[in-house]
């Protein structure tokens, strides 16, 4: 038995289907999960250690690569000096400065440990500064697993959902609408009828949660009249975008300007960090200073926040959001043109150092359509990579991620195997 699959069985009998979070069993592409022991730059190497060229990046932190030497040195410097405090640090305001100079929508930003937690108190915030109770969000967006967000939409234009997850009482997620991506009709329709009653719209401006599938033209600013009309917030979630679709996310791809805003990746640099923020007169109707309550033990942890500080001033210099770009193009174009080549029908799309792999004959802009791929064709071409050394994230609802650490070379090692993996699927 591979080590990898003993591993697997081992995790299985002590922590629930063998793993924290579960993408990662590989539940969807079947086979053992890879366990791994080491990463640098763009690759990972497992416990038969085997090395991959990751393109997952422990799900977009890892926009630098992994284990960049001055990310690694700044956690080491940070750890010698105590992990933990529950008190301030000079190094909290630094990070908070350093996002909010970022990104234009953002005067206040309150640090939290996970993406879930910052979309979790972005909506608690913009009920308790609406004092409304309903919010929408779209089907195939993920947000993380707070209870009223673990919705999926049922049929019809408008629906209320049913809870995708066991253990979510129906009544808390009563107000929450689910509503098609890339339909605006759909929320016009229910700003009509329930407009007074609408707290906020939290949406993946790019989603990244059911493949990528970008915003077609209008979609977004449609969201932010329509919340402007009916004074309701809206919550742009870039848990996965922020830093990584550009340098100031989608909102500074868009030019759409979201109430508040969601982070988490990229701004840990690979630690757990998150954050929610927007303008002041939103942000201080949180507790101490307001009524809406949210709180943290970790939260702004010196040796997390010391991660991201150094994350984003690496982030910062010149042409690196241009760089990362540019090979994203040539991965993501690289794929298509092979796959055309041997005859599979198959697409590709790219922003920043984000990709989708559609295993379809056009890029989807809905979740009807991304539903669409030929999963099965993935899940060969998954396996045919993964035992060639090229590790893209096990699911074909996922996106993909590089990092600046993903050089010419790497792209062209990828490329390769990817022709002769084409040739025989
Ligand atoms: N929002 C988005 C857009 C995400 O992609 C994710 C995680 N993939 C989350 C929220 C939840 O973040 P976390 O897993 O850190 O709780």
């Amino acid at each position: 038995m591979s080590r990898n699959t003993e591993l697997f069985e081992r995790a299985c009998r002590t922590i629930p289907g063998g793993v924290n979070s579960p993408v990662r069993a590989f539940r969807s592409v079947g086979g053992s999960p890879r366990f791994i022991t080491r990463a640098q730059g763009p690759y990972m190497w497992d416990a038969e250690d085997t090395r991959y060229i990751d393109y997952v990046g422990s799900w977009g932190p890892a926009i630098l690569g992994h284990a960049h030497p001055e990310v690694i040195r700044a956690v080491q410097e940070a750890a010698v000096n105590g992990l933990s405090f529950g008190a301030p640090t000079e190094a909290e305001i630094e990070i908070a400065e350093a996002i909010a100079a970022r990104l234009p929508s953002i005067e206040k930003v309150r640090l939290v440990s996970s993406g879930t937690e910052a979309t979790m108190s972005a909506i608690r915030l913009a009920r308790g500064v609406t004092g409304r109770s309903k919010i929408i969000k779209f089907e195939g967006c993920y947000h993380g697993h707070a209870d009223s967000l673990l919705v999926k939409a049922g049929s019809g234009m408008l629906t209320f959902g049913n809870p995708t997850s066991a253990g979510v009482p129906p009544e808390f997620i009563k107000h929450t609408l689910v509503l098609d991506y890339n339909k605006l009709q759909a929320v016009e329709a229910a700003f009509q009828e329930y407009g007074s009653e609408i707290a906020c719209i939290i949406v993946e401006p790019i989603a990244g949660n059911m493949n990528l599938i970008k915003p077609v033209p209008g979609f977004l600013e449609g969201l932010r009249s329509l919340c402007t009309q009916y004074g309701a917030l809206l919550i742009f979630d870039e848990v996965m975008t922020g830093f990584r679709a550009g340098p100031q996310g989608v909102q500074g791809l868009t030019g759409v300007t979201p109430d508040i805003t969601t982070l988490a990746k990229v701004i840990g640099g690979g630690m757990p960090v998150g954050a929610f923020g927007g303008r002041a007169d939103i942000m201080e109707h949180i507790a101490p200073i307001g009524n809406v309550y949210q709180a943290g033990t970790l939260s702004g942890n010196p040796v997390a926040v010391a991660a991201g500080l150094v994350t984003l001033k690496l982030l910062a210099e010149p042409g690196f959001y241009e760089r990362l770009e540019t090979q994203s193009g040539k991965l993501a174009n690289g794929l298509a043109e092979r796959a055309k080549a041997a005859g599979i029908t198959m697409c590709t799309d790219y922003v920043g150092g984000m990709f989708g792999l559609y295993f379809r004959d056009a890029v989807p802009t809905t979740f009807d359509e991304v539903s669409t791929c030929d999963v099965e064709l993935f899940k060969k071409f998954f396996h045919a990579m993964l035992i060639k050394g090229v590790y893209f994230a096990p699911s074909a609802y996922e996106a993909g991620f590089i990092s600046s650490a993903h050089d010419d070379d790497v792209i062209q090692q990828t490329l390769d195997i990817a022709e002769e993996v084409f040739t025989k699927l």
